[in-house]
């Protein structure tokens, strides 16, 4: 996940929230995070790669969010389609006025539908008048299901018991255990203390290797692209990265930027709750675009994007995002504007050919709630297997009480 870049972004500097520890998702389990990551060894201190102190106390904090997104998420989609299945597609009917329990359903129905098909798309469930097909109205499509209900309850299952992880995930507080070895000099994991270029012939490449003594062994060396300046690390290489999964490695980095409140300023979204700022009215969608927008520009209205009216980011979203990359091997997708055509940047990287950094043009990636989407609108196979779709949804379905189908809090549609 990379911090949204400053032209999408509003940047307001407010205290970050004070971390809360109150909702486990196992019943008795202090906290989910340590069992089931194997923390990088190391002797304390970020700058040590080692996640201690405050760094894991946010965490800790921030990754009991994200499994409470990822089961709220899992658990709408089990409604709409349960619903889907019982009315053949067509959802719980407009209920009577005074009849509560069927005005639950119905609101919870649009608010979850609209908001799914907002960031996937299309409904999970095939609908009448689909073109016929081997499934009824109502069922569960299948990629629906295995893509984006499938994630979220793999998170809960294997990621959130407070039982190590399936795969023995690492997590890594920045990439400052990683020293650049520049040939010429000694292997620092040789016991007999050859040089570099001749344990790792291959280095010669890249003038060295990268070498970390605390990552578990076989993860220890890296033939990355060397430092751009002295003192960067091979992970957290891009300036705008809070984290970064390394698959090969099953290991989630959080960058430095990534544990920095000023920029995670939102650590657990639960305090979040009560400052939300959401429409007084449901707006239409055409007469009220100026409205909308000229709202969001004042900061009357919470977006998806900034839930805290603060401009950061928030950290149970980006836990959301890496858990992605690192459960079902996604890469981010690659952005598309409105009209759906694709958004080119350029990016400063590696050249091996010519061993330098350089300048070349690069597709945007969809990041932030605006490319999502877009992406949804355009690509909507590639928008249920792109990570910052799935953490929106899952914020969105978070906050139960809003209507988030068009980015903002609005409030829930009323059967009138
Ligand atoms: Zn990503």
């Amino acid at each position: 996940m990379v911090f949204i870049s400053p032209q999408r972004t509003l940047l307001l500097f407010l205290t970050a929230g004070i971390f809360q520890t109150n909702a486990f998702p196992a019943d008795g389990a202090p906290n989910s995070l340590l069992p089931t990551f194997t923390l990088l060894g190391g002797n304390g201190g970020s700058e040590t790669g080692r996640c201690t102190g405050t760094d894991l106390e946010n965490l800790k904090a921030s990754y009991e969010d994200m499994c409470l997104m990822a089961r709220s998420a899992r658990d709408e989609i089990d409604f709409l389609t349960q619903q889907a299945a019982l009315t053949e597609g067509d959802g719980p009917p407009k209920p009577a006025d005074n009849a509560q329990v069927p005005v639950d359903n119905w609101k919870r129905w649009h608010r979850t539908r609209e908001t799914y098909v907002s960031l996937f798309g299309a409904d999970p469930f095939v609908k009448r008048g689909d073109p016929p097909g081997p499934k009824n109205p109502g069922d569960f499509i299948d990629g629906h299901k295995r893509f984006v209900r499938n994630f979220y309850d793999d998170v809960v299952n294997q990621y959130c018991g407070g039982a190590p992880a399936p795969d023995k995930s690492t997590l890594v507080c920045t990439d400052a255990d990683f020293k650049f070895i520049q040939v010429g000099n000694v292997d620092p994991g040789d016991p007999q203390g050859r040089n570099i270029e001749v344990t790792n012939p291959q280095c010669t490449n890249i003038d060295g290797v990268w070498y970390s003594q605390n990552m578990p062994p076989g993860n220890q060396y890296d033939n990355r692209a060397p430092p751009r300046e002295s003192g960067d690390g091979p992970v957290c290489d891009d300036p705008n990265h809070l984290a970064v999964v390394v698959r090969k490695w099953r290991a989630v980095f959080f960058c430095k930027d990534g544990l920095d409140t000023n920029v995670h300023k939102v650590v657990t979204i639960q305090d979040v709750r009560d400052k939300i700022k959401p429409a007084s009215r449901r707006y239409k969608k055409l007469e009220d675009h100026e409205i909308v927008l000229q709202a969001l520009t004042m900061g009357q209205l919470t977006r998806l994007d900034d839930v805290k009216r603060v401009g950061g980011e928030i950290m149970p979203v980006t836990w959301l995002h890496e858990m992605h990359h690192l459960l079902t091997r996604s890469t981010d997708e690659k952005a598309v504007d409105k009209t759906g055509n694709r958004i080119r940047i350029t990016i400063n990287e590696y050249n091996s050919a010519t061993n330098q950094y350089e300048d070349h043009e690069a597709d945007e990636k969809a990041y932030g709630y605006d490319l999502a989407r877009d992406l949804a609108l355009h690509n909507h196979v590639n928008a249920m297997v792109n990570p910052e779709n799935v953490a929106f949804f899952g914020l969105a379905m978070f906050f139960s009480e809003f209507d988030w189908s068009r980015g903002f809090a609005m409030p829930l549609k009323e059967p009138k």
